[in-house]
């Protein structure tokens, strides 16, 4: 689903276009090289190189796949998407561990506990190609991405800017969604402190396009969203989740009759 000049949708839950246990995976065409953001859970990667291809795109040039942070539903189909590009796997440094030692991570162990994946299911552990810094840039092609560490949701949580012709958007991964929701999780890493300290960071970036991990994205007036959040965290209320309204993807219900 081409989103704007430069972004095409190819992975998504909630867009029914890839598994339903994928984040929105975003393409970043830079001309001669193509960027991945995001790679769904490993289930929907089928989908995910299908769609690559129905918008005419050469899988070999598909350089980048940029690691928004290493909860396997945003790195799960990482190994076998390399399989098929020429990709190198990009994650901040802090979420290297997490894509190659699975068995630790709590995240996919209570995923499995609660049956949230299909019975048998595993995700494909990944050793990242590269690691990132905050500040890092990236280019794809004709398109430079800046990474900004905005931990919070994890301490790997990593936003993408980037200028897409006289826009500007921003890959916010679970850091924040539409109406300024944010990724607040009862899990190791996740600290309120930190998503205080971080989101600031948003606060001047003037971007038009806010394209986040889950759900609707924005191509305009992006930066609201991003000043919601910031307000939101400037009070001592406690914000709202986006994974608390998310009913679709953490249902059982959901899963079972969509799933087959
Ligand atoms: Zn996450």
């Amino acid at each position: 689903m081409r989103i704007s000049e430069h972004v095409y949708l190819v992975g998504s839950e909630q867009f029914g276009i890839s598994h339903p246990l994928d984040c929105s995976c975003y393409l970043l065409d830079g001309g001669s090289a193509l960027g991945l953001i995001d790679t769904g859970l490993g289930l929907g990667v089928d989908d995910i190189l299908a769609n690559i291809k129905a918008h005419g795109f050469d899988l070999q040039k598909l350089t980048h796949i940029l690691i928004t942070h290493a909860h396997a539903g945003h790195w799960g189909g990482a190994l076998e998407l390399r399989k098929h590009s020429n990709a190198q796997i990009w994650v901040h440094e802090f979420g290297a561990d997490a894509m190659a030692n699975i068995a630790d991570d709590p995240g996919i162990q209570l995923n499995i506990k609660f049956r949230r994946y299909p019975a048998g299911f595993i995700p494909s552990p990944c050793p990242p190609d590269r690691t990132l810094s905050d500040g890092d840039s990236i280019t794809i092609g004709n398109i430079d991405v800046r990474a900004i560490l905005t931990q919070g949701h994890t301490k790997d949580s990593v936003c993408y800017l980037f200028n897409d012709g006289n826009k500007r958007g921003l890959f916010t991964g679970d850091v924040v969604f539409y109406g300024g929701k944010l990724g607040l999780l009862n899990l190791e890493g996740f600290s309120m402190e930190d998503y205080r300290r971080d989101i600031r960071k948003l606060a001047e970036l003037k971007i038009d396009m806010l394209l986040p991990g889950h759900g609707v994205f924005m191509l305009s007036r992006g930066q609201n969203h991003l000043k919601r959040a910031i307000d939101k965290l400037s009070d001592f209320i406690m914000p709202e989740t986006f994974f608390e309204t998310n009913e679709l993807m953490w249902d059982k219900d959901y899963l079972r009759l969509m799933s087959d």
